[in-house]
């Protein structure tokens, strides 16, 4: 069994971002409206991920390390229309197999919180008491440490690290009201304060994709048969400095998808005459039963009930933001 979750875990986790990636939507899954992220060498010896969540009660904490526990899935009913960010229940677990993990936690009104330990390996000791103010910390070190053929792929500090600060800005801009903070090495790299109002929604924007994107971007706000688009489009003469800056959120789930992209670039042609890829952070908001979120295991492709109403929903109302616009 730990060779299966070691097997998932390739699936699943194929560097440190990817354990970040998990944990957070975790913490987001539990109701976390604070979050703070402890990174050590590009993660490779140390990722800490602290929540103000629900926690975990001391009954549940082996059963969140064992495979398919799927707790956010209270039947197959349920798998229909997914509203939390993770239902497979194989994030905790396969990270575990391949790491040495430590889980405290305490609940809110509890008298004492509780930790957990793993070594990499499929048992686990008894949950000891703990000191822990009300959610959850992760801490995952030595990742693959016993799987020596992936820790030689893991690349430089710098990359590791990167893709790590990469990931938290999706998250970042996928929960305006959500405070995060990354530190690296014992500095605060990025501080994402809980942005309540349009202008520090604006500013936090500016955070993430940089000023000179938000003084130009084209504001998106559009709603139509069940579909509602709002954002900011990048200004035809503004030309992105980094190749990634594309976020798409389909239900507050950052997605990658070729129906969007397809989409933009007609769009661009319609109105500019080239098919150029600009940067954007968009958002649709839609019945969750209409598309599948969860296609795939690292969950970044969707798959539409209706893409064609999805891609001619966005096609015309990111035409007709840029027609407003067209220099
Ligand atoms: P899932 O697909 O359910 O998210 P995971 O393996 O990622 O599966 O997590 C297993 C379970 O552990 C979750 O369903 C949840 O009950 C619990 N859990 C994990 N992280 C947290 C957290 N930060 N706060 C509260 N509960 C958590
Ligand atoms: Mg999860």
């Amino acid at each position: 069994p730990q060779l299966v979750n070691q097997i998932a875990a390739g699936e699943v986790i194929d560097r440190p971002a990817s354990v970040i990636k998990e944990l957070l939507e975790n913490s987001l899954d539990a109701g976390a409206t604070r979050i703070d992220v402890d990174i050590e060498q590009g993660g490779s010896r140390l990722m800490r991920v602290r929540d103000n969540g629900s926690g975990i009660a001391r009954d549940e904490l082996a059963l969140a390390l064992s495979r398919h526990a799927i707790s956010k899935v209270a039947s197959l009913d349920d798998l229909e229309c997914v509203a939390s960010l993770g239902f497979r229940g194989e994030a905790l677990p396969s990270i575990a197999s391949v790491s040495r993990l430590t889980l405290t936690t305490c609940q809110p009104g509890a008298m004492a919180g509780w930790r957990l330990q793993g070594d990499g390996r499929e048992t686990f000791g008894q949950p000891e008491p703990a000191a822990h103010p009300q959610g959850t910390t992760v801490e995952v070190r030595d990742l693959f440490f016993n799987v020596p053929a992936r820790r030689k792929f893991l690349r430089a500090e710098r990359t590791e690290y990167h893709h790590i600060d990469e990931v938290v800005r999706r998250i970042a801009l996928s929960r305006f009201e959500l405070s995060l903070t990354l530190s690296h090495n014992g500095r605060v790299q990025a501080d994402w304060r809980a942005a309540a109002d349009p202008a520090a929604r604006e500013r936090r924007v500016a955070q993430g994709v940089g000023t000179a994107f938000l003084e130009q971007a084209i504001h998106v706000e559009h709603a139509a048969a069940g579909l509602h688009l709002h954002g900011w489009l990048g200004a035809p003469t503004y030309s992105r400095a980094q190749t990634d800056q594309q976020y798409f959120y389909v239900n507050g789930r950052m997605v990658r998808d070729k129906v969007l992209s397809h989409a933009v670039r007609l769009a661009y042609q319609d109105v500019l005459y080239h098919g150029r890829q600009p940067a954007f952070v968009l958002f649709l908001e839609m019945d969750p039963t209409a598309v599948d979120v969860n296609a795939h295991p690292t969950k970044a492709e969707v798959r539409w009930r209706e893409s064609r109403l999805v891609h001619d929903f966005l096609h015309h109302t990111l035409k007709d933001a840029l027609a407003r616009v067209r220099p």
